[in-house]
């Protein structure tokens, strides 16, 4: 089968394994409860492997190994320790990157040509970790106490992090995480979306191979309301990186009230994609497409609302409409793909009851629409969709789809594109296209995001940071303030 010949040796012991245990303390163990659930090859339609169902009593036992090992040897460390274990992380990343992209191209249907593409961003995130180990440091200050005191502020890691993540690509998402953690002198209980853990529990096995202590790195699979809201609510757990929906991130604010947890929040998104009339549109085409179809629209701040001045708007169309017959989607381990499936049959059937709702609010169906037939009709491929025509009130530009669906929603001038781009309650990403830097400026300024591009789309440094604003959520990923969320401040007043 294309599989056998495709996967590497250690990726196909990995798959082969009856059920993928929890990983706690160093050591793969079974759910207390013994249960398990199936995990799917979304490029298949069939089962994949089975994943333990972990609950509150697995929730508990990590936590405990997390905390002991913050309490121990761990903690003795020095920045220097932490920071050669981070590059010894990178040097095994990048020689078993090819078997941990497979498990991940088979567990959440990503194309291996894209999750080969994601190395660099995966190796410079390391890197930045590794160089923020030997970079944490408080100030000395003057003060106003009259007599000989002198302050100091130092700064400690928070303690035990409970590190939620979602489905869309959590071989690369979880080293938001890992990173911070090795960096910080935390440690960490991880719990992975149900429907893509494998590359989650892999890594956490590596990483311990490496020289991770035993304890430090924690995963706990299951479903979200139990595994999950254990982990939210647990009264051992310091602080919640989080990443996923807004609803599910309203649920663990409130389960997180409990011990007042520290929280990063980092959720969903309908980002506006601005294309103005003086725009190079042999790279605003492209770029704006690939802002939406990539990872088959399953990027939290995918373009997915492209407004495009009324003037270029049947230019832009056409090129579009040609560019996207371009793409060739296809089963995660075929080297041609540039799209893959998206991750369940629930979403989908999300998407596909989105296009329907398209067509009945009256957007015009351009391309797609429907599930791709013939050898990929188990899988939950969908065809790379386009609506033209659409209004800013329509469910499908004001709700987050999170599969290949593209609106084009024309504008008349700058100002009313930044009226339309706020128009929205989530406040993630955005771009600009346009050859005026003013129009380009103008449109930076107005438009209230987290992250804007201009005549780009998708970079992230992690030298600069990465949030959301308004429902999209709180808390930086990467930059200084990232490492900050993994430390707390202690003032010290010393009268000598
Ligand atoms: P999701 O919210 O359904 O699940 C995310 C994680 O939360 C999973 O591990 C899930 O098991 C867990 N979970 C579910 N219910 C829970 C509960 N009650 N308590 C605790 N944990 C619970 O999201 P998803 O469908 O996996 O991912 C898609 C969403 O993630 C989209 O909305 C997307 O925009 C968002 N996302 C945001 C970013 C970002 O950086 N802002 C990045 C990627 C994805």
């Amino acid at each position: 089968s294309q599989q056998d010949s495709v996967l590497c040796k250690q990726a196909s012991d990995f798959l082969s394994r009856d059920v993928q245990h929890l990983f706690i303390d160093g050591e793969c163990v079974p759910a207390a409860s013994g249960r398990t659930l199936t995990t799917v090859d979304p490029s298949a339609g069939e089962t994949l492997t089975r994943l333990a169902a972990g609950d509150q009593p697995d929730v508990d036992r990590a936590v405990h190994a997390a905390r002991e090992a913050f309490k121990g040897q761990w903690s003795t460390w020095t920045p220097y320790e932490r920071q050669a274990l981070l590059t010894r992380v990178a040097q095994v990343l990048d020689e078993r990157f090819e078997e941990l992209i497979q498990i991940e191209a088979m567990d959440m249907g990503a194309p291996v040509s894209r999750l080969r593409g994601t190395k660099p961003a995966l190796m410079k995130m390391v890197s930045f970790f590794a160089s923020q180990a030997a970079n944490i440091s408080g100030e000395t200050l003057m003060n106003g106490i009259p007599g000989n005191v002198t302050t100091m502020t130092l700064k400690a890691p928070v303690g035990v992090i409970g590190g939620i993540i979602p489905w869309n690509g959590p071989l690369n998402s979880q080293f938001w995480i890992i990173g911070a953690v090795l960096a910080s002198g935390c440690t960490a209980v991880l719990k992975p979306s149900e429907d893509a853990s494998l590359s989650v529990l892999r890594v956490a096995e590596i990483l311990h191979e490496a020289g991770v202590p035993a304890g430090v790195i924690n995963v706990v699979t299951g479903l979200g309301k139990e595994a999950g809201h254990a982990l939210a609510a647990h009264p051992g757990v310091d602080r919640i990186a989080f990443t996923g929906s807004t609803e599910t991130g309203r649920s663990i604010i409130q389960a997180s009230t409990v011990n007042i947890k520290k929280l990063q929040l980092e959720l969903g998104g309908k980002s506006a994609d601005i294309v103005c009339a003086d725009a190079d549109l042999d790279k605003a085409v492209p770029g704006a497409a690939m802002g939406v179809f990539a990872n088959s629209g399953q990027i939290c701040f995918a373009g997915t609302r492209v407004l495009v001045q009324r003037s270029v708007v049947d230019e832009f169309t056409e090129r579009l409409l040609a560019f996207v017959d371009t793409l060739r989607v296809g089963h995660s381990l075929d080297g041609s793909a540039t799209l893959g499936p998206v991750i369940s049959q629930s979403q989908l059937d999300k998407v596909l009851s989105y296009i329907d709702i398209g067509r009945a609010e009256g957007a015009q169906l351009l391309c797609g629409g429907g599930r791709l037939g013939g050898d990929l009709k188990k899988g939950y491929f969908v065809q790379p969709s386009v609506f033209g025509g659409v209004t800013n009130d329509m469910r499908i530009a004001r709700e987050e789809i999170f599969g290949p669906v593209l609106s084009i929603v024309p504008f008349d001038d700058v100002d009313e594109a930044i009226a339309i781009a706020n128009d929205n309650e989530y406040g993630l990403g955005g771009a600009v296209w346009s050859q005026s830097l003013s129009t380009a400026m103008r449109v930076v300024h107005g438009v209230h995001t987290g992250t804007m591009w201009v005549n780009c789309y998708g970079y992230i440094d992690p030298l600069v940071g990465f949030g959301g604003t308004k429902m999209s959520g709180y808390g930086s990923k990467g930059s200084a303030a990232h490492m900050d969320t993994y430390l707390y401040t202690k003032s010290v007043y010393m009268e000598l």
